[in-house]
């Protein structure tokens, strides 16, 4: 459009410079030059017209211009205001896409963090099934301890029966045995008694031999047994060498009674 309006001004430049030099062909040409002015006058009206009629097919071709432009420009209003419908409708759109981003970043935050709990819960997990594995182990040894604590008590328990039963055997045999001791001892302390009333007895008979003896012996020297009768006290009272010792006169050893006559030996048993 622009191009055809600076072409026509051009040509109309050209126009007026033309004239000009027509003006001045004229003031300077002779008159055939007249003449040739006037042709070439009428070779530039021939081409001022054909110019004229460039101008107005040009200026045609323009007005279409202006309808195609003025019909785009309608079209670009239709399409603004349809853009203005879809941006009236991406409006919401991109306010619920920005909530739902940030509902999503949200969402993933909490994801992020139930991934970190869950990481967490895994490795309390692990411990504590760690923990209950050493437990295990725990319990397990702890059984086999009482199992080997079990084996030995009954061990024990049997073999304290067996002591005990032993035990009550020995106080058996320790009762048969005191028993027995008992009654050896009553049977040594009546054979002390006994023993002790035989040397009693002996005793007594020792005591009676003795006193037999003396009554039997020489009352003199008690060396002999008596065996000269004093006479006329019957006293048997010495032995012969003791009789036939006394010295005159002769006087019983046991009642001093004067000893008229000597009667012996007699013999005892
Ligand atoms: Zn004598
Ligand atoms: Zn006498």
């Amino acid at each position: 459009m622009q191009e055809l309006f600076q072409r026509t001004a051009e040509l109309e430049e050209r126009e007026v410079q033309l004239k000009q030099r027509v003006a001045q062909g004229r003031a300077d040409a002779s008159a055939a030059e007249a003449e040739e002015a006037r042709r070439e006058e009428e070779a530039e009206r021939a081409a001022r017209q054909h110019a004229e009629q460039k101008h107005d097919c040009l200026w045609q071709e323009a007005a279409a211009q202006r309808e195609e432009t003025a019909a785009k420009e309608q079209e670009a209003a239709g399409l603004r205001q349809q853009l203005a419908a879809v941006q009236s409708q991406v409006a919401p759109l991109s306010r619920q896409l920005a909530a739902a981003v940030a509902y999503r970043q949200l969402v993933e935050k909490r994801n992020a963090a139930l991934a970190e709990h869950a990481d967490t819960v895994e490795a309390q997990a692990a411990q504590v099934a760690e923990q209950l594995a050493a437990v295990q182990v725990e319990k397990a040894a702890t059984e086999a301890e009482l199992r080997t604590a079990r084996a030995g008590l009954a061990a024990e328990q049997h073999s304290r029966a067996a002591a005990e039963g032993a035990l009550t055997a020995a106080q058996e045999e320790l009762a048969r045995e005191q028993e027995r001791r008992a009654a050896a001892e009553t049977e040594a302390a009546a054979a002390r008694d006994a023993a002790a009333r035989e040397q009693e007895g002996r005793a007594a008979a020792e005591r009676e031999a003795g006193a037999a003896q003396t009554q039997l012996a020489c009352s003199v020297r008690l060396s002999l047994p008596r065996s000269v009768l004093s006479m006329p006290c019957h006293h048997l009272a010495v032995c012969t060498s003791c009789a036939a010792a006394l010295p005159a006169p002769r006087a019983c050893p046991l009642c001093r009674a004067m000893v008229s006559q000597q009667l012996g030996p007699v013999f005892l048993p």
